[in-house]
């Protein structure tokens, strides 16, 4: 959000307002009934943001600016960020500290303490969560930043779940002289501890000139840009923007957008939010709506005084706030198209959520891994009640070193799969570093079993066991796949 020098705040010292701002993005659910222990991990391919190798777009809220004694510091509480996930189906929340205003990251350091309450949370319940430098003015601030980043990407790059957005809303400065080499040494930073998790770099005009970024992006892996929108100010000529950027080829996400003006006033601009909500939906652009706060402003989803802690009744939120909830409760996170259909429609999220335990138990080190890896054949056909499969490794994304993938379980019989286990090796030294949709144990063999909403296959259907890999050539090795369902 945008911050403008007006009127002093109810109830805050500061005379300093904010607005504009969007933000969402992002997350993905396992809504299996059973311990979830990670989402899928995000790449950029193109135009687009994929999760676990496949187009996905995300929704949630962005929390207010964290600037103690600013009002919407006390929203940054794990309860706060399970009650999202929970009550509002959240994929996505995004911390967005302040750095160099009165109350910010430069002068309090309880404002870093606040946003890695947020991001645990955000992990512990399963969700996407944004690191926001939010800064107008970020490049002034480089030092302090790659410092801040640094820490972060030591403490938490090797969490699926987080993405570093690294200049909130430049103001109206040159992308190619300002933004952009603030934004490459950043990523430097970040990329020399953490190779690979999202990183989301400013626009300029608080974040809506993508055009600009388009015609000059910046060389890297897993690079996306901020698209912020206010309903009540931008619309089809911001719209038409950001397809300009898409048609350029880079991919956007809107860390920040509100349903009314840009200054976070005014009321809810319904018919222009449903387009851009079409927008977003038709593009997979993930998206968070500014802001769990409970200022009295237009933008803010709470009623002044309503609890930091969740469990807010429906009377609790404004016009705005009941509008980001039913947008995020029916997002559709999934709209990939690759044929499988291992999850159920009411699931959608669930379909390339990163359900399973696997990443802890694919950990090399582990001795005991070993004793529950392979050896499936005889354990499968017990599991396996009815009908015949066959198991294929599929490829969605490579790069030089590594891909994501699946191992697809197609139900080519008469009869339903109820229950079922494969094995899979690979002969190469191909290794799988993460997976999803399945408990997978084991270190090469690596051995999956079925989460409760994928383990029935009907016939004609596929289930598929994601993960991500790390390969030693240059080509994807075909594995080794085992197990009675895959005869
Ligand atoms: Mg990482």
């Amino acid at each position: 959000m945008k911050k403008l020098l007006n009127s002093p705040l109810a109830g805050i010292s500061h005379s300093i307002r904010k607005f504009t701002r969007v933000a969402a993005t992002v997350a993905l659910v396992a809504q299996a009934g059973h311990a979830i222990a990670d989402v899928a991990p995000l790449s950029v391919q193109g135009n687009k943001i994929l999760a676990g190798g496949q187009p996905a777009s995300f929704s949630g809220m962005s929390m207010f600016w964290s600037n103690t004694g600013w009002g919407g510091e006390k929203f940054y509480n794990a309860q706060a960020v399970s009650w999202l996930k929970t009550d509002w189906n959240a994929k996505l929340v995004r911390a967005a500290m302040g750095v160099e205003d009165a109350g910010g990251y430069l002068t309090d350091p309880a404002n870093k303490t606040r946003v890695m309450t947020v991001v645990d949370a955000a992990i512990a319940n399963d969700m996407y969560v944004i690191i926001d430098w939010h800064s107008h003015n970020a490049h002034q601030y480089k030092t302090q930043s790659i410092a801040f980043f640094k820490e972060m990407a030591t403490k938490y790059g090797n969490k699926n779940h987080v993405i570093y957005e690294i200049y909130n809303e430049p103001l109206q400065v040159s992308w190619s002289s300002v933004i952009k080499p603030y934004a490459q040494d950043v990523i430097a930073a970040i990329r020399a501890i953490d190779p690979d998790n999202l990183i989301i770099v400013g626009t300029p005009t608080w974040s809506q000139d993508v055009d600009a970024a388009s015609r000059d992006p910046i060389a890297g892996t897993n690079i996306a840009y901020t698209l912020h929108f206010y309903a009540g100010t931008h619309g089809q000529s911001l719209r038409d923007k950001a397809t300009t950027a898409l048609n350029n080829g880079i991919a956007l996400f809107v860390t920040e957008w509100g349903s009314v003006n840009a200054d976070g006033n005014g009321g809810v601009a319904n018919s222009e939010t449903n387009a851009w909500v079409s927008f977003m939906k038709a593009n997979n652009i993930s998206n968070a709506n500014w802001s769990l706060n409970d200022k009295a402003e237009g933008a803010s989803a709470l009623v002044p005084g309503a609890s930091p802690n969740g469990s807010w009744a429906t009377s609790q939120l404004t016009a705005s706030g009941a509008l980001a909830k039913s947008i995020t409760l029916g997002w559709p996170s999934y709209s990939g198209s690759t044929g499988s259909s291992a999850a159920p429609s009411s699931r959608r999220s669930s379909s390339i959520a990163a359900v399973s335990s696997s990443r802890s138990s694919i950990a090399p080190s582990s001795s005991s891994r070993s004793s529950v890896a392979p050896a499936s054949s005889s354990r499968a056909s017990s599991s396996v009640s009815a009908g015949s499969g066959k198991c294929t490794q599929v490829v969605s994304n490579q790069w030089n070193n590594g891909f994501t993938g699946a191992i697809r379980i197609c139900n080519t019989g008469t009869s339903a799969i109820n229950g079922w286990n494969l094995s899979w090796n690979y002969s190469d030294g191909t290794r799988v570093t993460n997976s999803w949709n399945a408990n997978v144990t084991g270190s090469n063999p690596y051995t999956a079993t079925p989460l409760s909403w994928n383990s029935s296959i009907q016939p004609g259907q596929c289930a598929e066991v994601g993960f991500q890999a790390s390969k030693p050539g240059a080509n994807v090795t075909t594995p080794t796949i085992t197990g009675a369902v895959c005869k």
